[in-house]
């Protein structure tokens, strides 16, 4: 057994780690103060091959494995944990629905510029269908030669900024059949929603999305009908590695920042790194993020090997994002009031880190996978 990365795995994180340091550190407070999109980082990140890191090169990606995926995403979240989510739900669950269900066509057409740089969103919760999928109400009909949907999403991740979108509807839903289709941006008879503000991950845009009488050519049914549950499902298993990804970087950050203080903050004459309990937090912390680290990893790693890893991965997501959680409390707690103040770090590293527990799938939903797969 070898814990180590290979050389190629480390360089790509040393890469990403350099990039992100130096093109979105900088900005991350100002894009969670402003709520924005910077869409020239994107257009770069799309240049540099870190918009399709997963998919094979003839597709537009750049055939990176998923260690070394899970390894960047962890490095872009200790930068800025919005850019990371944004970067994972267009590649984890978007791209990937495309890539691993989509026709050949269906690749060149659509994942190739999404792999490139053009922003995928993955759209399959509704109003009345959050935990429970199978409460949608969205449906798409057959036409002649097109798909005619109606209904609506919410919480569409990349909604307000996408090119392309995966999305979900019912094309029998007496047999529960769903089915998985690609919606260009544009497309008469969709229309974004407004933007939703939220708690954290501020420059990650959200919005709903209405579908009335959208017509679609048959060919942008992704895969056969009926396999929507399916390719959704798949999409989940791959999109949770990389939040677990994701909320070990916050926890990661939110360390670094709290060592740092811990050493410059005097208090009783001492600096505050001095006093035992505050030791006794990091070494808690610490310990809590290599743990999350390494089930992330594992996940990855059976992706890789071409086993199953959906269990790994709901219990990488599960551990990892309630981690990332206690981390942030305690990196706040370690800064005292100053902790709580807007444009300080760990302030933002702590609202970000909240929504790791909710989104693609709550921590009730994973322990429902993880029990569901372990008691079978
Ligand atoms: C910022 C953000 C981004 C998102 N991005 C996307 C996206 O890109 N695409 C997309 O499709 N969706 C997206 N979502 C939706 C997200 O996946 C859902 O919010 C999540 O799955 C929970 O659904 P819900 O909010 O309707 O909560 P509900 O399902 O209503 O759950 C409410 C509470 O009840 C609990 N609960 C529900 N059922 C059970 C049960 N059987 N047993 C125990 N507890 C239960 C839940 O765990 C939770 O604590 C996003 C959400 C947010 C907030």
């Amino acid at each position: 057994m070898d814990f180590y990365l290979s050389e190629e795995q480390e360089l790509i994180r040393t890469t990403m780690r350099e990039f992100a340091q130096e093109y979105v550190a900088p900005i991350a407070q100002e894009i969670d103060e402003s709520s924005s999109w910077p869409a020239d980082l994107y257009a770069r990140l799309g240049e540099k091959g870190w918009m399709g890191m997963p998919f094979p090169e003839e597709y537009g990606g750049s055939g990176t494995d998923y260690v070394s995926y899970a390894g960047a995403i962890e490095e872009l979240a200790q930068a800025c944990a919005a850019t990371a989510f944004n970067v994972s739900v267009h590649t984890g669950v978007a791209c990937m629905c495309i890539n691993n269900f989509g026709s050949d066509e269906q690749k060149k057409k659509y994942l190739t510029p999404l792999a490139q740089g053009k922003i995928g969103a993955f759209a399959i919760t509704e109003p009345s269908a959050g935990t429970d999928v199978g409460g949608a109400l969205t449906n798409a009909v057959l036409d002649g030669e097109e798909y005619v949907i109606n209904g609506s999403k919410t919480f569409c991740t990349n909604g307000p900024v996408a090119d392309t979108y995966v999305v979900f509807a019912w094309t029998n839903k007496e047999k529960g059949e769903m089915s998985c289709f690609i919606i260009p941006r544009g497309t008469p008879g969709m229309q974004i929603g407004k933007k939703v503000e939220k708690m954290g991950m501020r420059s990650s845009q959200t919005s709903d999305l209405y579908f009335k009488d959208c017509r679609i050519p048959k060919d942008n049914l992704v895969g056969k009908e009926g396999q929507g549950l399916k390719i959704a499902m798949n999409g989940f298993d791959h999109g949770r590695v990389g939040i677990a990804a994701q909320a070990v970087g916050i926890a990661q950050a939110a360390l670094d920042e709290a060592i740092a203080y811990s050493k410059q903050r005097v208090q009783f004459n001492k600096p505050i790194a001095k006093q035992q309990q505050i030791q006794f937090w990091i070494a808690d912390m610490v310990t809590d993020i290599q743990a999350g680290r390494l089930l992330t990893l594992q996940a990855a790693w059976l992706k890789d090997q071409g086993k199953p890893f959906s269990k790994e991965a709901a219990m990488a997501k599960l551990y990892a994002s309630e981690l990332a959680v206690r981390v942030t409390n305690k990196a706040v707690q370690i800064h005292g009031g100053y902790g709580y103040c807007k444009g300080v770090k760990v302030e933002r590293l702590y609202r970000d880190a909240k929504i790791t527990e909710i989104y693609e799938g709550t921590s009730e939903a994973m322990r429902m996978v993880i029990g569901g797969s372990t008691m079978r």
